[in-house]
This record gives structure tokens, C-alpha cells and sequence, in this order.
């Protein structure tokens, strides 16, 4: 893994993701590399070589938070996992966390049940929102499209327990691909312990060449993904599955898939 310290000139960057105002990236870069990751696209600017392989650690970050304020949704992160594995050694989220002022209202999106060391500090914020991506890859498939990341059950256990600590938590069931992902599944182990769940289907255009791994792989997969009428189908299904087990959901997000 190539680290690559750097330093940032401002904190809080404008951003335009639904329900935020800005976010913070302490990580550019991550070691989860997942092969379908939207935010691949950063290799195009930073020469570092494949995704997944570096990760630039803004490491002024937690100096830079303090005394600042914000208004409106703060987003953590949105071109890493602020939990990814090096977090565990430079704890560059957690001191984040310490100095940032916790009127600020933060969500923090993650893969990894490290987020659970950080309880501490999550309790202290006025308005806190954890969610986990969750979905139902076995093993096999989860170790080839998201080779670093903890595995389901544990970032099952970590929304319970996030819910147990009385952190308001959310589960990002994403990517979902048809044949590949059993929402009823995901719906059925989380919801007792799950304040609301938001939906993203796949982004073929965003993924690169995970598009090809797809079509290879996964064919059927694929073909609903690209033919509307099949994928309304599935989009259909989905509300059934939603309105059978009665939960919250915040949203579902179609990507429009044509090249
Ligand atoms: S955890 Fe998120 S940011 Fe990291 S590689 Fe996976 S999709 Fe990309």
C-alpha cells in the first residue's frame, strides 16, 4: 500500500451529494478497493497507480476542524472510507472526531465495524448519523468485488450495536445487482435494529471496467441492469419487499446506465 501524506487547505469542501452541504475527506484513496467504487475516477488526477493500492492521508485535517462550524449536513467521506484499514494505525478519523465542534451535523458512511472504537466521541455530537453498506455478496463474491472490507456479518453487528449505543444509525444497501443482492435478506437481518435504509442500485457508468466484469460474470446480472422493462420488474419487487417488512427508507437511487 502506497501512503502518500499530504496536507489539505480547508476542511469542509462544498459538495453536492443529496442531504449534504459539505464533506470532509481526511483519506483521498482506499484500501477497501472495491472493483465497482464510483470515486475510482480520482486516479485519473492523482498518478499513483491502480485503485485500491494508495491512499493520501491529509494529515492536517484534525488541526484544521477546530474552531470551525458549519451549517447544514456534513458528509464523512465521500472519495474514501474514513474506516478504512490504515485508520486503525494513524487514527486520523478519531482525532478528527475529537476536535471537530460537535454542534455539527455529521454523517458517516463506512464499510467497517471500526467505526465501533470511535463510540466515545459518535455519542458526543448533537446530531450524529452511522450508516454501514450492507448487502448479501457471499463470501467468495465479496472477497473478489470488495477485497478489504469487513465482511457482512460484521457490519450487521455494527449498526446493532451503534443502535444499542443509541447512535442513530442507516443501512446503505448498495451496490444492488439484480440476482446478486437479496434485499428481503438484508431487510430481514437488520430491521429490528435499523433506523432507516437507503437504496442505490449499481452504477454501471460510474464503475469503469467492473461493467465488463459484469457482463462477464454475470450476465443476467448485467442484462437486467441495461433493459428498463427488466429492471422495472425488479424495482417492483423491491416495493413489495419494503412494504412487507414496513421500514423507513430515505430513498432508492436508479443510475441512468447507458454509456
Ligand atoms: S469502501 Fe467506498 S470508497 Fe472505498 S473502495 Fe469501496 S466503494 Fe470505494
Amino acid at each position: 500500500m502506497k501512503i502518500i501524506r499530504a496536507k489539505a487547505r480547508n476542511p469542509f469542501g462544498k459538495t453536492k451529494i443529496p442531504g449534504a452541504k459539505f464533506v470532509v475527506n481526511q483519506y483521498i484513496g482506499c484500501e477497501h478497493g472495491c472493483r465497482y467504487c464510483y470515486a475510482k475516477f480520482m486516479c485519473k488526477w492523482y498518478d499513483y497507480g491502480e485503485w485500491g493500492k494508495w491512499v493520501i492521508v491529509r494529515e492536517n485535517l484534525p488541526e484544521l476542524v477546530k474552531g470551525r462550524f458549519v451549517s447544514g449536513w456534513v458528509y464523512m467521506s465521500s472519495v474514501s472510507d474514513a474506516y478504512q484499514p490504515i485508520e486503525a494505525e494513524v487514527k486520523l478519523t478519531r482525532r478528527i472526531l475529537r476536535n471537530m465542534n460537535k454542534n455539527i451535523k455529521l454523517r458517516i458512511l463506512t464499510k467497517s465495524n471500526l467505526v465501533l472504537r470511535d463510540l466515545d466521541l459518535l455519542k458526543k455530537f448533537r446530531c450524529m448519523e452511522v450508516g454501514l453498506t450492507i448487502n448479501s455478496f457471499d463470501e467468495e463474491l465479496r472477497k473478489e468485488i470488495e477485497p478489504n472490507t469487513p465482511n457482512m456479518e460484521k457490519r450487521f453487528k455494527a449498526l446493532k450495536k451503534l443502535h444499542d449505543a443509541g447512535i442513530r444509525n442507516y443501512g446503505f444497501i448498495s451496490p444492488v445487482i439484480p440476482t446478486l443482492t437479496d434485499l428481503d435478506y438484508i431487510i430481514e437481518q437488520t430491521k429490528d435494529f435499523v433506523e432507516y435504509y437507503i437504496i442505490e442500485f449499481l452504477n454501471l457508468k460510474a464503475s469503469g471496467d467492473f461493467r465488463s466484469w459484469l457482463k462477464e460474470n454475470y450476465p443476467r446480472s448485467y442484462k437486467i441492469l441495461i433493459d428498463q422493462a427488466m429492471l422495472d420488474q425488479v424495482i417492483s419487487k423491491i416495493h413489495r419487499i419494503l412494504a412487507k417488512h414496513k421500514v423507513r427508507v430515505e430513498g432508492i437511487v436508479i443510475h441512468p446506465q447507458s454509456l
